[in-house]
Order: C-alpha cells, then sequence, then structure tokens
C-alpha cells in the first residue's frame, strides 16, 4: 500500500462479529486489478472455518443488540450507512475502477445506487406490515412478517457495490443477521462497505464479511446448517449447486443468474429515443452485466436504419484502462476475456456491422475486447442463444409482432426484455406475453432501478431482489390465529 493506494483499510481481513483478522488458515489470495494484469494486493482466502465462525457470529447478533432493535432503529442505521457511503463515493468508485476494471463514471453510479439502497431500505424497514385476515367467528387473525434469521449473501464481480447494496440492505433492513461472501475477483468495495457500515453504528455480527474462493468459502455458505436463506447472484451452473446445497437443510434461495435479454424494436419506434439505449443496454460494464440485452430484434422496415445508426456508434466505441474513464473498460480477467474470444469465434461466418476500438497504449496485460455488433444473425445461432457476458450483440431482423414474441422467448432465459412502439395496444399485448422478469416499455433499465424489483424466469433464476418485494423475499411469515370467544 502506497500513499497514492486508493486502499484506506487492510484489505487481507476478515470482519466475523465486528473484528477485523485474517482467515484462520491465515492464507491470502492474490487480488488482480484487470485494466493491465497486475496485482493489487492480497485477500483473506476464508474457508470453512471461518465462514462458521461468521454464521455463530450473526446468530449471536441476532440474539443480542442488533436482533432487539426497533425496525425505526434498523432503518435509522442504514439510512446512515447510506449518508456515510455518499460522502465516500470516490473513495469507494477508484475501488471499484481498479478491482472491476469500471471506468470510473460507471464505478460512481455504483456507488450512488449502494446509497440509494440504503436509503431506500432505511427508509422502507419500519413500513413493513401484516394484515388482518377474516376468519371464523370469535377469532382475531393477523399476520406478522419476521426475518429469516442468519442470511448468506454469494456475491458476483461485476457489480459488487449494487449487489450487496439490494441484498444485504434489504435483508438488514428486515432484521436478518448477514454473512457476506464476495467475489475473489472483486471484494474490495464489500470490505469498504463493511467499514462504512460499522462507522454508521450498525452493530457486531449484523454484517460479517468472508472472502475467499467460491468453491471453499461460498460452497460452505451455501451448505451451512446454521444459514437461514441464501441470496445468489452468478452463473447458472453455480447457481444450481448453491440450490442443492441449500436444499440440503431445507433452506430457501434467491437465485439472479443472468440472461439473453431482447429488445424489440418495431417500425413504428421512435428511434431517437431507442438508439441510446440499444446500445448501451449490450455494452455498459463492457456487457458484463446480468441484465444486459444483447439481442436486438428488429422489424424489417426500420432493420437497415437501426443496423446503419447501431453500426456509427459502435464504431465511435472506446476501450481502456478504468482511470481512463472510457465507455468500456477491460473484461474482469483474462478468464473472461477467453470466454468472449471464443465467442467471437464462434460468429465467424456472421456478418460484422461495426466493432469498436481499443486505445492505442492500453496495457498488454488488461483484458480488453472490442465490442462487436453481428448483423443478420440466426435466431437459433449459439450468439443468438447464449449468455455471452462480453460487449457483444446481434441484431435480429422479424417480420410481424408474433414472429417477434416468438422469437424474444425462445431462450431458456427471462431476466427482462423492452419494446419499442408507438403502438398502445402492441405495448399492453407484449408486456402481458414476453417471458421475462422486467419488461420495459420504450426505455431498457439494465441493472438500474432500485424501486423496481427485480428477477428471472426459467434459468434466469427465481425469487424477487429490489424494491419492497426483495423485503418480502427476506422475511418471512407469520400467521397468529387468536381465539376470544
Ligand atoms: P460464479 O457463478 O461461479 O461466481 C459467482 C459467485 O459465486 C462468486 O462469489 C463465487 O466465489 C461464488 N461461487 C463459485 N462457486 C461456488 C460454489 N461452488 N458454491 C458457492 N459459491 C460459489 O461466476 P463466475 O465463475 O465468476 O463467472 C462465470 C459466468 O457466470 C460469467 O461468464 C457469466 O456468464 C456468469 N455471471 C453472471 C452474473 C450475474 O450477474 N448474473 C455475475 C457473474 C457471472
Amino acid at each position: 500500500m502506497t500513499d497514492t493506494s486508493p486502499l484506506w483499510f487492510d484489505p487481507a481481513h476478515c470482519l466475523i462479529g465486528g473484528e477485523w483478522g485474517p482467515a484462520a488458515s491465515g492464507e491470502t489470495l492474490p487480488l488482480m486489478n484487470p485494466s493491465d494484469g497486475s496485482e493489487i494486493c492480497r485477500i483473506a482466502r476464508g474457508g470453512e472455518a471461518d465462514i462458521s465462525a461468521a454464521v455463530t457470529a450473526a446468530s449471536t447478533a441476532l440474539g443480542s443488540e442488533w436482533g432487539e432493535m426497533t425496525a425505526l432503529e434498523r432503518g435509522r442505521i442504514l439510512t446512515r450507512i447510506g449518508q456515510l457511503v455518499l460522502e465516500r463515493v470516490e473513495d469507494l468508485a477508484a475501488l471499484e475502477a481498479m478491482d472491476v476494471g469500471k471506468p470510473l463514471t460507471q464505478a460512481r453510479a455504483d456507488a450512488v445506487a449502494l446509497a440509494r439502497y440504503c436509503e431506500f431500505y432505511g427508509g422502507a424497514a419500519d413500513k413493513v406490515m401484516g394484515e388482518t385476515i377474516p376468519y371464523l367467528d370469535g377469532y382475531t387473525v393477523y399476520t406478522l412478517r419476521e426475518p429469516h434469521g442468519v442470511t448468506g449473501h454469494i456475491v458476483p464481480w461485476n457489480y459488487p457495490m449494487q449487489i450487496i447494496g439490494r441484498s444485504v440492505g434489504a435483508a438488514l433492513a428486515m432484521g436478518n443477521a448477514c454473512v457476506l461472501k464476495p467475489a475473489e475477483e472483486a471484494c474490495l468495495t464489500a470490505l469498504a462497505f463493511a467499514r462504512i457500515a460499522i462507522e454508521a453504528g450498525l452493530p457486531p455480527g449484523a454484517l460479517n464479511v468472508v472472502p475467499g474462493l467460491g468453491t471453499e468459502a461460498g460452497a460452505a455458505l451455501a451448505g451451512h446448517p446454521g444459514v437461514q436463506h441464501i441470496s445468489f447472484t452468478g452463473s447458472v451452473r453455480t447457481g444450481a449447486l448453491v440450490q442443492q446445497a441449500a436444499g440440503a437443510n431445507v433452506v430457501p434461495v434467491t437465485l439472479e443468474l443472468g440472461g439473453k435479454s431482447p429488445q424489440l424494436v418495431f417500425d413504428d419506434a421512435d428511434l431517437d429515443a431507442a438508439l441510446p439505449f440499444l446500445v448501451n443496454a449490450g455494452i455498459q460494464n463492457a456487457g458484463q452485466t446480468c441484465s444486459a440485452s444483447s439481442r436486438i430484434l428488429v422489424q424489417r422496415g426500420v432493420y437497415d436504419e437501426v443496423k446503419a445508426r447501431m453500426a456509427e456508434a459502435y464504431r465511435a466505441l472506446t476501450v481502456g484502462p478504468a482511470a481512463e474513464d472510457l465507455r468500456l473498460g477491460p473484461l474482469i480477467s483474462p478468464r473472461q476475456k477467453q470466454i468472449v474470444e471464443s465467442y467471437l469465434a464462434q460468429g465467424a461466418g456472421l456478418p460484422v456491422a461495426a466493432q469498436g476500438a481499443i486505445v492505442g497504449g492500453a496495457p498488454q496485460n488488461g483484458a480488453y475486447v472490442r465490442p462487436t455488433l453481428f448483423a443478420d444473425v440466426p435466431e437459433d445461432h449459439v450468439l443468438a442463444r447464449e449468455e455471452i457476458f462480453g460487449p457483444v450483440q446481434v441484431l435480429i431482423p422479424f417480420d410481424t409482432e408474433g414472429e417477434a414474441l416468438r422469437i424474444a422467448n425462445a431462450t431458456d432465459y427471462g431476466l427482462v426484455a423492452s419494446v419499442w412502439t408507438r403502438d398502445g395496444g402492441r405495448q399492453m399485448r407484449l408486456a402481458k406475453q414476453l417471458r421475462a422478469g422486467q419488461v420495459f416499455v420504450n426505455n431498457y433499465g439494465a441493472g438500474g432501478g432500485v424501486e423496481l424489483p427485480f428477477g428471472g424466469i426459467g434459468k434466469s433464476g427465481h425469487g424477487r431482489e429490489k424494491g419492497f418485494e426483495a423485503l418480502y423475499g427476506f422475511s418471512q411469515l407469520k400467521t397468529v390465529a387468536a381465539h376470544h370467544g
């Protein structure tokens, strides 16, 4: 750590029961900077022992100060955390830019979103109510919303701050005690957030953070019998493993697993309004966004115009180190670059409408790929079916509304969809018929919308986070039936 380093804490520590310290094994892992391939620092290699200690600490917190707090007090602490996050937006953005490779403007937006989650759930904490239920004569029946208890949060590397905000924020608002396992590729803002939370007065054990490998700390958390709810965001393959592990303990799981989200552009669409969304939803965070829009379905009457205008936008895209704050930074790792390049290779033979450029002087060891727009892509092509998790979009032409709907729904995923049309009837029809957890009409919200319930259908996962809905997910309903004659 040098004086110019944005690290203002020891990154090789876990937080367990309010105490910072190394992993029980003493082992560490390297944390890499995707902009140039250099090692930023070492992080703790948390394992089973650390997860067990964290679960015990969380459980203890539920039986002491944290568990005894009123919803109002929990809300105040969350609101205070949000205020401190806002004061430290630049510090947090610098960490995220270095760790994830996010251009600074996007990293800053994520930090502001983290604050917004804390404010939203801080304000909502004391506004979750039960119901009274008409029942038999002589009874009063009502419901109570109670925390699950210890909640596990397994977070990926693409939007650490936003995902921590939406899952840990909502869980804390409901009075759960959290064990957070950030991604081994990017965990600095998780550690920074925990420091801020403690500074804001969060009692010991309410939030515990154990960095480490997915197969070690992650698997230990997913299968721990002391955990009462798991929230997971990441790949389908790992999500299925997490669900299996939690299933052995009969523990509910929220899974948010990505998608192949389409935007449907009809002949009557306002193309000036649509164009920025069509492109940005695909290349934001270098395409490493669960709700990225990687399929652009365009009606034939405007197909050539949309293709030409998106191509022009692509040719203006620049890719480079996070600190240069261009439209795209590097991918998270050389491994992710390899995955994306293997998809680009499978696109050989398809027309390439346009590509963006990697800026001169970008470090050789950075994980840079050129954003690529493919045209005239058959709907059954691998690039039109599989999640790429890189800056790659495909253009698919269609003739009729029915054909557009069929193509849009023909994937295993169902996270987000959008419809661009001025026809009110078509807007309403497609909003109902599209298989997705969120449908946007004449806009697209990749990753945004703290207030909006978010989650998938099919292989995109199940359960909803964000908005008020998350508060229901992070609590369980108790029915009280009182017989008083
Ligand atoms: P991953 O699903 O393996 O990792 C996500 C999180 O799960 C990380 O914290 C990781 O440590 C943890 N994890 C890994 N194995 C685990 C296990 N056995 N038990 C419990 N936790 C475990 O994702 P990845 O390998 O980092 O990325 C691979 C692909 O996943 C990407 O190419 C992309 O397609 C997808 N992905 C999706 C999202 C999303 O937002 N939906 C985020 C990241 C990655």
